[in-house]
């Protein structure tokens, strides 16, 4: 048995077609809203914000898509991502080259633009040599300091849209037996009172009652985070990841492990808020003893 889940890699057609599809719709009405952002707001840093939103609502888009076409290929959502919020991204410097030559029509349509994508460039390089913007207090931006920012506005559209179809097909396992994602998803906290590679080596040698030692923790402050998911069908398959939740230090030790229906069971009982309460109230006793 193998110890760690993986995904199959199986990529139905249809889910990577429905994934794709998914992302590049959703950019439509996105790139409006990017466009009216981008022009509107005047503060560089929210403006910044607006551009990795825009990429990873593409990738959210097209992560879901891909989840519903029962895609788990890691590969595959990675390009596909890449893919949608490149569309998007064209998407967008239509919506804004029209925005820019007929100014103050908010609904003009780009499609005619778009079906032409030499005319699309013949725009980028005229309005490179003038710029049409500036940074705050600056005169326009142009020549290869807008490529440069362009180049950069490319990169963070692209790399959040994959980021987050990446994360979204990656996030739960599927159970190939049941044909369906193990949508049973649990969360238990503990406290830090042990080094995370001591944690992390007694849960991979399946030492699971070292959970005990830890005590419960809380979601706000610094904890391990375990998260269990199984699937609902079967309940044969069942996974637990390990994450370090520290301030300003979050880090997954262990993704996916491997566990039996009965050790999930033993993990479960050992995160119980009652089951906590009752190991430290029997503590207590025994320390007024
Ligand atoms: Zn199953």
């Amino acid at each position: 048995m193998e110890t760690y889940y993986k995904h199959s890699g199986r990529a139905p057609v249809l889910g990577i077609v429905f994934g794709f599809l998914a992302g590049a719709l959703i950019s439509i009405p996105a790139s409006y809203l990017y466009d009216y952002g981008i022009i509107e707001i005047t503060i560089d840093k929210l403006r910044f914000l607006c551009t990795i939103g825009f990429g990873a609502l593409i990738g959210a888009a097209a992560g879901l898509g891909l989840c519903w076409g029962k895609v788990r290929n890691n590969a595959a959502a990675a390009i596909i991502g890449a893919a949608a919020s490149l569309a998007g991204l064209y998407i967008s410097w239509g919506v804004w080259l029209i925005d820019i030559f007929e100014r103050g029509h908010w609904v003009s349509n780009p499609t005619r633009l778009l079906m032409h994508p030499g005319a699309v460039w013949q725009a980028i390089l005229a309005i490179n040599t003038t710029g049409t913007w500036a940074m705050e207090h600056d005169s326009p931006t142009a020549g290869a300091a807008l490529w440069a920012v362009w180049l950069i506005e490319a990169l963070l559209i692209v790399g959040f849209g994959m980021l987050v179809t990446f994360g979204l097909v990656k996030r739960q396992p599927f159970c190939e037996k049941c044909e369906g994602w193990c949508s049973k998803t649990e969360k238990l906290y503990f406290a830090p009172t042990l080094p995370p590679v001591d944690v992390k080596t007694k849960l991979e040698s399946r030492q699971f009652e070292c959970l005990q030692q830890l005590g419960q923790g809380s979601a706000r402050g610094s904890h391990f985070r375990v998260v269990l998911h199984s699937c609902t069908s079967c309940g044969m398959l069942n996974t637990l990841t390990l994450i370090k939740a520290f301030p300003k230090d979050q880090k997954v030790l262990i993704d996916k492990l491997l566990i039996s229906s009965s050790e999930i069971d033993a993990v479960r009982h050992l995160g119980s808020p009652r089951f906590a309460a009752s190991a430290s109230a029997k503590s207590m006793t025994l320390g007024r003893r």
